[in-house]
C-alpha cells in the first residue's frame, strides 16, 4: 500500500479521518478516506500502489469498460450512456467550435466515435487493452498513455479535453495537471465529469454510497476543492453542469452494496429525491465542470 504524506493537490500534509469503507466491487478490502486541512480534499489513503491498481479493475462487470449487456443494471447504464452521447456534444458546442478533441480516458470509445462523426477530429487515451482496441476499431488516433500520444502526436494541441469519470482514477494529479496545461489549445475548454460526495446520494448511503468505489476514485472531489486546484494551474471555471441520470445508477449499486441485492424501488425514490434536492442546493450526484484555459 502507498500511504500519501501529503495532500496530492496542495501539499498540506494535515489530514483529518473522513470515512472508512470497502471495496464492495471487487476486493471486500477496507480502505479509508482522509480530508486535507489544508484544501478540504477528500482522497483515499493509504491506495493501492500504482502497478497495483489495474488489479482492482479486473473484473467482467466493470461496465465503464465492457460492452457485455447482462442483468437490468448494465442494460440501464448502456442504454443511458447512448442517450448522454448526444447531450455531452450538444455541450462541447456551446463552448467550443468543431475542432480538435481529446478524450481522456476513452473507455470503448463510444463519445470518440459520436464527435468523429460530426466533425470532430478526435484522439483518445485509454490504458484498459481491451476497451481500447474496441476504441481503435471505431477511429484510429488511441494510445495507450499520454506519453504515447505525445510521441506520436507531440505538436497536437486541443480545442477540447474531456475527462468523463476519469480524474478520479488517476493516479499522479501533477503530471496530469502539466500535460492538460500543455495540450489544451490558449481558451481551450475541459468538460471535468466526476461524481459529489454533496449530493443526497451521498448522504443517503453514507460508506455504502456506491460513487466512492474505493480504491478505484483516488480522490473524492467537491466543486471548492477542484476549482481551487484548476484555477493555481491556470484554469477559470466557467460552468457547472448536473448529469440527471447518476443519482439512479449510482443509487441501484448502492442498494446493491448495503442491502445485498438491487431494490429498484427505493434505489428510484433516491435517485430522484437526490435530483429533487439539488435543483435548489446544486449538489447532483455527478456535476460536469467546465474549464477555460486562462493562462
Ligand atoms: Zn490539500
Amino acid at each position: 500500500m502507498n500511504t500519501l504524506y501529503s495532500c496530492p493537490t496542495c501539499g498540506s500534509n494535515q489530514f483529518k479521518p473522513f470515512l472508512k469503507s470497502k471495496d464492495y466491487f471487487l476486493s471486500q478490502e477496507e480502505f479509508n478516506i482522509v480530508q486535507c486541512l489544508g484544501c478540504g480534499l477528500k482522497f483515499t489513503n493509504p491506495r493501492p500502489i500504482d502497478s497495483m491498481l489495474g488489479e482492482y479493475y479486473k473484473s467482467q462487470d466493470y461496465i465503464s469498460h465492457s460492452n457485455t449487456k447482462r442483468g437490468l443494471v448494465p442494460t440501464l447504464y448502456q442504454w443511458i450512456r447512448n442517450y448522454t452521447l448526444g447531450s455531452k456534444e450538444k455541450l462541447l458546442n456551446s463552448y467550443v467550435s468543431r475542432g480538435t478533441l481529446l478524450d481522456y480516458g476513452c473507455g470503448s470509445g463510444h463519445f470518440l466515435a459520436h464527435c468523429q462523426k460530426r466533425g470532430w477530429k478526435v484522439h483518445g487515451i485509454e490504458p484498459d487493452n481491451g476497451a481500447r482496441e474496441i476504441a481503435k476499431s471505431q477511429t484510429e488516433r488511441v494510445y495507450k498513455s499520454k506519453e504515447e500520444l505525445l510521441e506520436n502526436s507531440p505538436n497536437t494541441q486541443f480545442s477540447a479535453i474531456s475527462l468523463w469519470h476519469v480524474l478520479e482514477h488517476l493516479p499522479n494529479l501533477t503530471s496530469v495537471m502539466d500535460f492538460l496545461k500543455a495540450a489544451l489549445e490558449k481558451e481551450g475548454v475541459l468538460f471535468v465529469a466526476l461524481p459529489n460526495p454533496l449530493s443526497y446520494d451521498a448522504c443517503h448511503y453514507k460508506t455504502h454510497w456506491a460513487a466512492y468505489d474505493l480504491p478505484r476514485h483516488l480522490y473524492h472531489f467537491e466543486k471548492e476543492s477542484l476549482s481551487r486546484f484548476f484555477q493555481q494551474s491556470g484554469f477559470a471555471l466557467v460552468a457547472v453542469k448536473p448529469m440527471y441520470f447518476d443519482s439512479f445508477y449510482v443509487s441501484l449499486l448502492s442498494e446493491k452494496y448495503l442491502h445485498g441485492k438491487t431494490r429498484f424501488l427505493p434505489a428510484i425514490w433516491s435517485g430522484l429525491l437526490s435530483n429533487l434536492k439539488a435543483i435548489r442546493s446544486g449538489q447532483y450526484s455527478s456535476l460536469i465542470y467546465v474549464f477555460r484555459k486562462v493562462k
